[in-house]
């Protein structure tokens, strides 16, 4: 299966986790894709993966993207080496702990800005560029079941994620008229790096675990999927959306019946 033959997408954070299996799975139905990512050694080598796997096109750029020069030159070099963008994925995340009465200004503005403000940059550089060539594209945001449900000592994190929901939301309605749609993944508990230290304590894990119905995390290449479907034109009528990626978990009040495993 070919869905993205002669697309090219940018997906930020990609040097691991969720944005490295969203790249991988692109380029596996042959997106030309940039891995756009603070860690550039971390993205070239995401990238040669993909090209040793799938021989496609890839470009790894150094982007922080909560910086406008640098984000409009991320734009720029993607558009002189493929001439063109597709699919952008706002992937890239930062998650950290924090009791609210102890969180400094610092804290909160950080979480804020790399989880929220990011998602309003990258997508008005892109967006000011498919409006000015009169393109049409596909935006898809990574939110969290942190803007739906609540979890303890991350007040910072939920109130970004909620927010990139409601922008998803508007923002669809907005460029929606442009041919530009935009939608979201709320993925559950994925295991990769930015989890890693909450699995390890069971405490916390076991917990979480018996809440969800088919009793595991989920995997990067999980999300992948749905988001795949999501930039793809198999989704050309899904237009700000939010796709739970949980195993049933977030609304999973009761915890499912032994004999139901
Ligand atoms: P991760 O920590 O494994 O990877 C995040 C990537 O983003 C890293 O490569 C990092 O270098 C990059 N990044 C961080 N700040 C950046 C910046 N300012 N500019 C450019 N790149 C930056 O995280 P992950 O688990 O793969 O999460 C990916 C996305 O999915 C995040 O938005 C996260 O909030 C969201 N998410 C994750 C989970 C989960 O359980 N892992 C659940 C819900 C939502």
């Amino acid at each position: 299966m070919a869905r993205f033959l002669d697309q090219v997408a940018i997906v930020t954070g990609a040097a691991q986790g969720i944005g490295r299996a969203i790249a991988t799975r692109l380029a596996s139905e042959g997106c030309s894709v940039v891995i756009a990512d603070l860690n550039l050694a971390a993205a070239d080598a995401t990238a040669t993966e993909i090209r040793a796997a799938y021989g496609g096109r890839t470009l790894a750029l150094p982007v922080d993207v909560i910086d406008r020069a640098a984000v409009e030159a991320m734009v720029a070099a993607t558009l002189a080496q493929f001439g063109r963008i597709d699919i952008l994925i706002n992937n890239a995340g930062i998650f950290g702990n924090a009791r609210f009465e102890e969180m400094t200004d610092e804290q909160w503005r950080r979480m804020v800005d790399v989880n929220l403000y990011s998602v309003f940059l990258v997508s008005q550089v892109v967006i000011r560029h498919w409006l000015g060539q009169q393109a049409a594209g596909a935006i898809v945001n990574l939110a969290s079941i942190s803007g739906i449900v609540a979890f303890t000592d991350s007040s910072h994190y939920a109130a970004a994620k909620t927010g990139v929901t409601g922008l998803t939301r508007s923002l669809a309605m907005e460029m929606g008229t442009h041919g530009i749609r935009v939608n979201a993944v709320a993925p559950g508990i994925i295991a990769t790096e930015m989890t890693r230290r909450s699995l390890e304590a069971p405490e916390l894990s076991g917990g979480w675990l018996r809440r969800i119905p088919q009793h595991r995390y989920g995997t990067p290449e999980e999300v992948a999927g749905v988001v795949a479907f999501l930039a793809s034109n198999d989704a050309s009528y899904v237009n700000g959306e939010l796709i739970f990626i949980d195993g049933g978990g977030t609304f999973a009040w009761d915890k499912p019946s032994d004999a139901q495993r």
